[in-house]
């Protein structure tokens, strides 16, 4: 039998797909069904039919997990953030232990892998330091929310439960501003409009907030309005138009100008400190950020002595937080605006052993080794989702660091690279911590420890 769009199938849900939505099979065909848990019977509408798998909408859940619980926002289930709400934190973090065991032994071979449980939040809520709301006009109100998982409708909330409380009272007059003002709100169908997004960026630690507006123009006539009508709020420190008129689902565009106060707001992860500007990179949850690099630190093992080096450094974060505790650390990054960052983060926190490099890591880390002769005793990556070049990991090999610190935020791609590392007895995969960045989602990240095996021959 073939499963065909609008079929209805019941079917049992027993693995959850990268997106946070349940698996299932009908007759064999697999199909993923957005906001159900493994476990779960579900009466499933057939929406959408690929070749060798498809989309079901949950028309009702027949035998519901005993783990699920009733999203405390009004806009989980439609709104393309929180895609595991409906699920006691608690589990949410079993969940992604398992997702993390599973990807290291059948994507890494590393049967007898030790995952333990995953560092979570004790307050899983209001933890972003970052939002970003799309805006637009429907008939008669102006809509303010995300997007839907999947789609650039928007589902309109104000109030998201993992974003900051303030954010609410902003939007507010945000809106109200740009009814009073006549202000439009841009088309993607159309270009048309000015009012694309609005930024909200929190210092978690030091309270202080700044608005951004991204608009469809090279100019913007309301400033005057758009202060006033912010005027009332704490903790503003910064309001700032960013100019994007391009055509396309980018964001910000390049051009930012500061109308009110300052450029940037600080933060603090630890106990230094991040200037971060409208366009800046920034971890969105600084207080679990703090305890993944703790456990990077206590993985290195630093004794004070040791040549760092930190391929994808982003803004610096983790080389700033382990030179002080090292002789010296090369950090590498491929986007220059960020290593200009971690310069500046360099300087605010008076560190001086730490020197920043643009550039791809799998292209500078071989200069830095055969031109420079750094050979490092600790290696740290931390790369985005599709994990580390595969010629970095063969020059790994060959540079021999002590210790390897990989940070992962996505644990196929890690298995994969960490397959590679301790293959032939390379490498040893001493330790594996998770944390969990973001609560409501199903993104893990996770910390390693390789050390390198000294395998003397001559020894019994
Ligand atoms: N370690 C940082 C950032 C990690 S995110 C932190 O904790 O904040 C991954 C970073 O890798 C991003 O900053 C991205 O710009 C950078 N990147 C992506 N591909 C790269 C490459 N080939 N070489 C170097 N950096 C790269």
């Amino acid at each position: 039998m073939t499963v065909k769009k609008n079929d209805i199938h019941n079917i049992t849900i027993t693995d959850i797909g990268d997106h946070g939505e349940g698996i299932g099979k009908a007759d064999g065909y697999t199909l993923f069904v957005k906001n159900t848990l493994p476990g779960e019977e579900v009466k499933t509408l057939v929406v959408k039919a690929n070749k060798s798998y498809g989309y079901g909408k949950a028309l009702e859940i027949i035998k519901p997990s005993p783990h699920r619980i009733v999203p405390p926002c009004s806009a989980a289930g439609r709104c393309g953030g929180c895609t595991l709400q409906h699920l006691e934190y608690q589990e949410q973090l079993k969940l992604k232990q398992n997702k993390v065991k599973q990807d290291l032994i059948r994507i890494g071979g590393f049967e007898s892998a030790c995952v333990p449980p995953v560092i979570g939040m004790d307050e899983p809520w209001h933890y972003r330091n970052k939002a970003q709301y799309p805006v637009s006009r429907s008939k008669s109100t102006i809509d303010i929310g995300f997007y839907s998982l999947g789609s650039h409708n928007i589902t309109v909330c104000d109030n998201c439960l993992i974003g900051s409380r303030a954010n609410k009272k902003i939007l507010d007059a945000i809106k109200s501003f740009m009814e009073r003002n006549n202000v439009s709100a841009y088309n993607e169908e159309t270009g048309k409009g000015l009012v694309r997004h609005i930024l909200i960026r929190e210092g978690r630690f030091t309270g202080e907030i700044m608005v951004c507006l991204v608009v469809n123009s090279n100019s913007f006539k309301y400033k005057k309005e758009l202060i006033s009508s912010l005027d009332n709020i704490k903790n503003i420190r910064s309001i700032v138009i960013n100019h994007n008129t391009l055509r396309s689902n980018v964001i910000m565009g390049d051009k930012c100008e500061t109308i009110w106060g300052s450029d940037y707001i600080t933060d603090s992860i630890g106990d230094l400190k991040f200037k971060i500007s409208a366009l800046s990179f920034f971890q969105v949850n600084p207080a679990q950020t703090y305890k993944l690099y703790s456990k990077a630190l206590e993985f290195a093992d630093l004794k004070g002595n040791e040549t760092v080096i930190d391929a994808y450094c982003g803004i610096g974060s983790i080389s700033l937080f382990l030179a002080r505790q090292a002789k010296k650390v090369y950090g590498v990054e491929i986007i220059e605006a960020a290593v200009e960052n971690a310069k500046e983060n360099a300087k605010l926190n008076n560190i001086d052993n730490a020197e920043f490099y643009t550039g791809k890591a799998e292209d500078v880390v071989p200069l830095l080794y055969n031109e420079k002769g750094v050979t490092p005793n600790v290696m740290v990556v931390d790369p985005p989702r599709k994990g580390c070049d595969k010629s970095l990991l063969e020059l790994m090999l060959r540079m021999e660091p002590q210790k390897i610190v990989y940070v992962s935020c996505d644990s196929a791609t890690l298995s994969r690279d960490l397959k590679i590392l301790c293959s032939n007895g390379n490498y040893n995969l001493d330790k594996v911590q998770p944390v969990d960045m973001f609560p409501m989602t199903y993104h893990v990240e996770t910390v390693c420890l390789l050390t390198k095996q000294n395998i003397n021959v001559l020894a019994d």
